[in-house]
């Protein structure tokens, strides 16, 4: 991952399985996208990289929020207080899918110690 990034590329590091550009909206922020079936895709097209979900940049003062579409940046509408909230929740909703999913195959151990976090309310 080059220090400096140019924009309008996306980088992708397979290794470190994370992609990173410069917010489309030009006011040079550095976007990271970590990869992972909880987090961000990128697919290559023959017209150019498409990631998904959309990227929505609510920590950075822009907070612009746009897909990644065959090399494309197709902007989406700025978010609202609510659509932030409603965003972080459905990341939060993905990511324990995805871990009870896990679970179904996890350790008696890694069980014990789910249960005790849940004992404690801790999730
Ligand atoms: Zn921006």
């Amino acid at each position: 991952m080059p220090k400096q990034l140019q924009p309008g590329i996306l980088y992708v590091s397979e290794k470190f399985g994370t992609a990173a550009h410069l917010c489309a909206c030009g006011c040079g922020e550095k976007i990271r996208t970590p990869l992972g079936p909880t987090e961000w895709s990128v697919r290559d097209t023959a017209a150019g990289p498409s990631v998904w979900p959309s990227v929505g940049n609510w920590q950075k003062p822009c907070q612009s929020h746009y897909v990644i579409q065959n090399g494309k940046v197709v902007r989406h509408a700025q978010w609202s207080a609510a659509q932030i909230a409603a965003g972080r929740h459905g990341e939060q909703q993905r990511r324990k899918a995805h871990y009870n999913a896990m679970y179904a195959k996890t350790s008696p151990w890694q069980r014990f110690w789910r249960r005790l976090k849940s004992l404690f309310g801790v999730e």
